[in-house]
């Protein structure tokens, strides 16, 4: 008998016939004598709707009020499967993030977990019940509530199956795994059958939205290998575990990444001298501001431009610093560029064949994209182009790279939250 946790997207419990269908995916689970342990995210755009809600309601947004409010879209869909399985005969209980142990650091919005209990998880099992977990929360060591960063449903899945040492962490979305590119972008797709831990956390760090970069990150740490796949159509997916398994398939890319969230900003004219970089980045990431992309030019007559990109979410908190810092340092201006696309190339044979970028670089030119910034990891290369050229330049890589399916992709695929 295995112990299986599976966690269900917002696509795949959206409304009642989708949380019907997956607690059949959990009774047939059951059935077939395994122990289930479900993670559930709030139904559909939830999440985002009760962050619309807060907006129209308050400019003021206390974290903790924040997460008193955006954990309660998960509980609701905890409770309901947990009803839909009762009605199937399926002995169920469901729980918030707090009763299961889920203990995390006082930061509201983007708590990290320090420790899984998991004790009640383990009675409820110990009882033939399944164990419904309502994901992207816990309780802090203040013991106040906190949610766990968005997407991060795939963190309490993964964490939860650490800490009961479980045989597999399903993670069910509305794409039937992970693709050499974003199908919607690049019809030429395909889908992967496997991939490395290491090539999956470029790829969420990259921005990909399959499974939220901490996840990956904390999966890769424990060894927790993930199953990703569809509850549309419940068919094999893609198996993320550690390089030397996933070294069977071994092509040199391993996909395109494509992400609009991004923004760049750059402060123009900064006095070149020691400690400047260190007066702009202190304070953002003082905010939290997840700075990606750095580029600082050359110095012309003793002054130089510092280019960075970031969330577009985390804008509004970075325009006020970045003014105040660029005032205090003496630079000319700010300048903000909301129409960009950062476009990555993947793949962990890249550490052994030289040329990948050449050949990116090479690829782009002939499509007369223009690069904006680079940059380079040892299986990444990102560069950073017009939003415009977006489309045009996947499909081109995804090409030079032979990364082509051969027939289009034409399942159609729900929207992602
Ligand atoms: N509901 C949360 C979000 O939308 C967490 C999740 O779905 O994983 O970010
Ligand atoms: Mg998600």
């Amino acid at each position: 008998m295995a112990l299986i946790v599976q966690k269900y997207g917002g696509t795949s419990v959206a409304d009642p016939d989708r949380i019907r269908a997956i607690a059949e995916n959990v009774a047939l689970t059951k059935s077939r004598g395994n122990d289930v342990v479900v993670v559930v995210s709030a139904m559909g755009k939830a999440t985002d709707n009760l962050i619309a809600l807060a907006d129209s309601v308050s400019k003021v947004q206390p974290g903790r009020e924040m997460d008193m409010l955006l954990t309660t879209g998960e509980r609701v869909t905890a409770a309901l499967t947990t009803m839909a399985l009762h009605a199937l005969g399926v002995d169920a209980v469901s729980f918030t993030g707090s009763q299961v142990g889920i203990i995390t650091d006082n930061v509201h919005r983007k708590a990290k977990i320090v420790e899984v209990k998991g004790d009640r998880v383990r009675e409820a099992l110990a009882a033939g019940k399944v164990a419904v977990v309502a994901g992207f929360q816990g309780v802090s060591l203040d013991k106040e509530i906190t949610t766990l960063g968005r997407g991060a449903s795939d963190l309490t899945a993964s964490a939860l199956a650490k800490a009961l040492d479980a045989d597999a962490c399903e993670i069910y979305t509305d794409v039937t795994g992970v693709f050499t590119a974003d199908p919607r972008i690049v019809p030429q797709a395909r889908k992967l059958h496997r991939i490395s831990f290491d090539e999956m956390l470029e790829m969420a760090g990259a921005g990909s939205k399959v499974l939220a970069l901490r996840s990956v990150e904390f999966a890769r740490n424990h060894n927790v290998p993930l199953h990703v796949r569809s509850s549309f159509t419940w068919e094999q997916g893609t198996w993320v575990t550690d390089e030397q398994e996933s070294n069977m398939e071994e092509p040199i890319i391993s996909g395109v990444v494509t992400d609009l969230s991004e923004s760049k900003v750059t402060v123009v004219a900064v006095p070149d001298r020691p400690g400047i970089s260190a007066l702009l980045f202190e304070p953002l990431a003082a905010a939290n501001v997840n700075v990606d992309m750095i580029v600082q030019n050359t110095s012309h007559d003793g002054t130089t431009d510092i280019s960075f990109t970031m969330p577009k979410a985390d804008m509004a908190t970075a325009e006020s610093i970045v003014r105040r810092v660029a005032d205090e340092i003496g630079a000319r201006d700010v300048e903000h560029d909301n129409a960009i696309a950062k476009i990555s190339l993947v793949g962990a044979g890249m550490k052994s064949s030289p040329g990948i970028a050449a050949k990116m670089f090479r690829t782009l030119a002939d499509l007369d994209v223009n690069i904006a910034m680079i940059s380079t990891s040892t299986i990444r290369i990102s560069v950073v182009t017009s939003s415009a050229d977006l489309e045009k330049a996947a499909r081109g890589l995804h090409t030079a790279f032979g990364l082509d399916s051969g027939e289009a992709y034409a399942a159609p695929l729900p929207e992602r939250k």
